[in-house]
């Protein structure tokens, strides 16, 4: 999906087209009375975190998904916390549970989200969600990697056998997003801060995904002209008048040139990764009410308050 630069793929527009399902699914789970009800929870006072959940406030505000914010000091002791989520994953009303990113303090970020129940596991980050990916159970994928995959595919450009080279092998995107596109059938090559001569691998790709958090590193001559470029980073820097702003990891404005098409920061992977995050609150809601209409034989309507 292009906007009006001839390059660039529209990322607000993918999200739109996937919310206006997604605010479908939200009214059919509210007849029901299943209401999706998302719960955040934040540790510490990262700044950066306050645009994420207010993106994400605004966007389950959209889709009619009641979205509220736990607040935890970062000096939240892990016990005190881990007893918080365990009271969100039996509270029967609370169908998602988002652990923002960065937590503040010492904590065990890993602990935290593999106590989050799988089935309330919206964001996909749980060790079960990023596990069934490999076997290709994609229903609670991890947001960042299943948008950053649907913007590739907004293209139309064919996924099999297609030449990738993903830059960044994090848990959370780098890595996922290899394994949703070897499920697609591309050829996938996996780059890091390890890989020597990064060019060569980004030059021969159809297509590169970069997720790193270094403004500027893919440079025009390091892509294939034609290429799809999708862009995950986001960087704040400061403009030439000094004024901070948001950018990714490329190189956008000689990357445009080169490339066939790209995704802006922002403007590009961030509102799908949202809207991805309300589909997998959709879903994830679905399956809690399949599994209580299984447990107690009867409506999921009648056990809950
Ligand atoms: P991370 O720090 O966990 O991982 C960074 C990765 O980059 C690692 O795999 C590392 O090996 C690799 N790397 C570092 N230097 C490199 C180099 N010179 N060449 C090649 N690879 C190099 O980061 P992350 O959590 O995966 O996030 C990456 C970026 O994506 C950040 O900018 C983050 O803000 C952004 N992000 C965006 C979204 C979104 O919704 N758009 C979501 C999550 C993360």
């Amino acid at each position: 999906m292009r906007n009006d630069n001839d390059t660039d793929i529209d990322g607000r527009a993918v999200a739109r087209r996937l919310l206006e399902d997604v605010a479908e699914g939200v009214g059919e789970l509210k007849r029901s009375r299943w209401s999706p009800r998302l719960l955040s929870v934040r540790v510490g006072g990262d700044p950066a975190v306050d645009l994420y959940i207010r993106n994400q406030k605004r966007c389950a505000e959209q889709v009619g998904i009641a979205f509220e914010e736990k607040r935890f000091d970062s000096d939240t002791s892990l016990d005190v916390l881990l007893a918080a989520i365990h009271a969100m994953n039996i509270d029967p009303t609370v169908t998602g549970v988002i652990l923002q990113r960065p937590i503040g303090g010492n904590l065990s970020i890993k602990a935290l989200q593999a106590a989050i129940h799988p089935l309330k596991d919206v964001e996909g980050m749980h060790p079960a969600s990023i596990g069934n990916i490999v076997y290709r159970e994609l229903d609670l994928g991890p947001c960042t990697a299943m948008a950053a995959v649907e913007l590739l595919r907004s293209t139309n450009v064919p996924l099999q056998g297609l030449e990738v080279t993903v830059i960044g092998h994090s848990e959370i995107v780098g890595k996922p997003i290899a394994f949703l596109l070897m499920a697609e059938g591309a050829t996938v090559t996996v780059c890091h801060h390890m890989t020597r001569h990064l060019a060569v691998h980004s030059r021969r790709a159809d297509a590169v995904f970069v997720a790193v958090g270094k403004p500027g590193l893919l440079q025009s001559d390091m892509i294939k002209p034609g290429a799809v470029i999708i862009d995950i980073g986001i960087n704040q820097v400061l403009d030439a008048a000094g004024s901070p702003k948001v950018v990714g990891d490329c190189d956008y404005e000689s990357c445009r040139k080169i490339a066939g098409w790209i995704t802006p920061v922002p403007g590009g992977v961030g509102p799908v990764t949202v809207a991805i995050l309300m589909r997998n609150t959709v879903i994830a809601a679905r399956r809690q009410r399949s599994q209580y209409e299984r447990q107690f034989d009867g409506t999921g309507a009648e056990i809950r308050p």
